[in-house]
Order: structure tokens, then sequence, then C-alpha cells
């Protein structure tokens, strides 16, 4: 049977980091797969359909929930988003690790389905560099900015829901700190009963 593979939730405030880290843990894991998620949010310049977001209008994110198409949905920041559960769960039945960049409500929502996830909440050096990183992004308009930095505060105060903290100062150093945490996991004794009982079964060489 193949073994079952991870589930890794991140989330944190928008502009802490989330997208650029992602980025940097798909190039350095082939068995990492991103999943994609379905939004009404309106593209931003640069963004693809189908590889950054899928773009639905509200009707039809709303048939997406009521198909039961979404492993978790939630409206943020004014915008619907939510999980395609088809691919999620096809990779992970398959042996192959999947990520989810996604929000505190939805995070809880998947924890509840996943216990066995891997919950990692990225948080900014400080709330003026997470000011900054925001405007100097430069893609949101300025009353987008003023309601994600005003989210900011109340949504850090959900860390404490997840199993890691990895705090975004340079990302080479997120990135490396968020490989330990999956070096870790892979190696847990939940994760590997199938890997012990081959040991087993392989009886001793006298
Ligand atoms: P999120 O996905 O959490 O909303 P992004 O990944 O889009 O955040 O990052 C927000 C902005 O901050 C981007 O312009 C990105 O290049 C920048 N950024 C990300 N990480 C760092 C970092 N460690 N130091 C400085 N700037 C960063
Ligand atoms: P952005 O508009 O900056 O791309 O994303 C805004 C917020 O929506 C971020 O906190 C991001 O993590 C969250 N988000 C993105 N996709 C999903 C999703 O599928 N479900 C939920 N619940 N949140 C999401």
């Amino acid at each position: 049977m193949t073994q079952q593979g991870v589930l890794i939730v991140l989330s944190g405030p928008s502009g802490t980091g989330k997208g650029t880290i992602c980025k940097q843990l798909l190039r350095s894991y082939p068995n990492l797969h991103y999943s994609v998620s379905a939004t009404t949010r309106a593209p931003r310049e640069g963004e693809i359909d189908g590889v950054n977001y899928w773009f639905v209008s509200k009707d039809d994110f709303m048939m997406m929930v009521e198909s039961d198409e979404l492993l978790e949905w939630a409206e943020v920041y004014g915008n619907f988003y939510g999980t395609p559960r088809r691919y999620v769960q096809q990779q992970l039945d398959s042996g192959k690790d999947v990520v989810l960049e996604i929000d505190i409500q939805g995070a809880m929502q998947i924890k509840s389905k996943f216990p066995q996830g891997v919950f990692i909440y990225i948080i900014p050096p400080s709330l003026d560099e997470l000011a900054n990183r925001i405007y100097r992004r430069g893609t949101d308009s300025p009353d987008s900015i003023r309601q994600r930095l005003s989210c900011a505060s109340s949504e850090l105060a959900y860390a404490c829901q997840y199993h890691y903290v990895v705090v975004n100062d340079s990302v080479e150093a997120a990135v490396k700190k968020i490989e330990a945490i999956l070096t870790a996991e892979k190696c847990k004794v939940d994760r590997n009963s199938d890997l012990i009982d081959t040991v087993c079964q392989c009886g001793t060489t006298e």
C-alpha cells in the first residue's frame, strides 16, 4: 500500500511572504505539490488562471460549495477562497506531499479533517516590516492594503493553533526551517508503520 503523502498548511498575515517561501520550497522538493485554490478575487497583474489561482465568478464558486467540491472555503478580505478537494485527495493518496497556502479559517477546517496535517504559521519580523512588504509588493489597492494590515494583529493571535511558527526574516532561513520541519515530520513513527513492518518482515541475516 502506498504511504499517504503529507499535507502541509501554511498560513500567516497577507504580505508576510507565504507565496515567496512556497515557491522556493516547491523548487527544492519535487515530491511537494501546490494546491491551486479557487477564488473570486480579480487576478493581479501577472497572475495566471490555473497557476496562481482558479479565478471564478461568485456564482461558480457557490456552485463548487454546493456540490461539495471544496475541502474548505472561507471569505477573506472580502473575497471567497477555497481548496479544490479532488486534487488534494488524489495527490495524498498517491503518496505525494501537498502544500496549501490558506487563511486561518480554512486551516482550522482542514485541521478537523486532517489532524495528521502539518500546520505552519509564518510571521513577519515586525508589523512595520509587514506593512513595508505589502506596500512594496504593489499589487493591492490602498483599501485592500488597509484591510489586510488591520487584520494582521488579530490574525497573529491564532498562531497558537498551529504546530510550528516560522519567522520570515530572510527567505532562505525560513525555507531552511520549514525543510527541517518536513524532514522531522517524515521521520515520525506514525507516518512510518509500513517501513517498520517491512524491516521486521525481512528477518535476520543469520
Ligand atoms: P504573502 O504570500 O504572504 O501575501 P508574498 O510572498 O507575496 O506574501 O510577499 C510579500 C512581499 O514581500 C513580496 O514583494 C515579496 O517579494 C516580499 N518578501 C517576501 N519575503 C521577504 C523577506 N524575507 N524579506 C523581504 N521581502 C520579502
Ligand atoms: P491573496 O488575495 O493575497 O492571494 O490571499 C489572501 C488570503 O487568502 C491569504 O491569507 C491566503 O492564504 C488566503 N487563501 C488563499 N487561498 C485560499 C484557500 O483556498 N482557502 C482559504 N481559506 N484561504 C485562502
